[in-house]
């Protein structure tokens, strides 16, 4: 068993909203969403941040791929959405699983 939230949320040992799976990649709702659409990204292998998943290309893309998918079944492609990695302490990163932040539905303001 392992002590990542997000691992536990992979292996479905924590129920989670999934709106969205393929081979390596769970996208799931935020549980404190922080726009009408708030979903995380997250590779079903454990890496710690955005930077140890660039070890995995293919995962990488797929979690982008997956993220364009959502914004069109969600109806924000077009009027615009973030995606986000945030990565370390001064970014703010509270589980230190690897994962992508899809926000939209609402117009946001600057980043920092
Ligand atoms: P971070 O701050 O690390 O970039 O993002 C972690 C995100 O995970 C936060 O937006 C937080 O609301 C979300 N989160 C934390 N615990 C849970 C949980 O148990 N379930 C879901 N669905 N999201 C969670
Ligand atoms: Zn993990």
């Amino acid at each position: 068993m392992s002590d990542c939230l997000f691992c536990r949320i992979v292996s479905g040992e924590i129920p989670a909203t999934v709106v969205a799976e393929t081979e390596t990649t769970l996208a799931f709702r935020d549980i404190a969403p922080q726009a009408p659409t708030h979903v995380v990204l997250v590779p079903k292998t454990h890496s710690a941040n955005a930077a140890e998943l660039a070890a995995d290309p293919p995962g990488l893309a797929d979690l982008f791929v997956v993220a364009a998918k959502i914004a069109q079944e969600e109806g924000i492609a077009e009027s615009g959405y973030r995606l986000l990695f945030n990565t370390g302490a001064d970014a703010g990163q509270t589980v230190f699983h690897a994962h992508l932040h899809l926000l939209g539905g609402k117009r946001m303001g600057p980043l920092a």
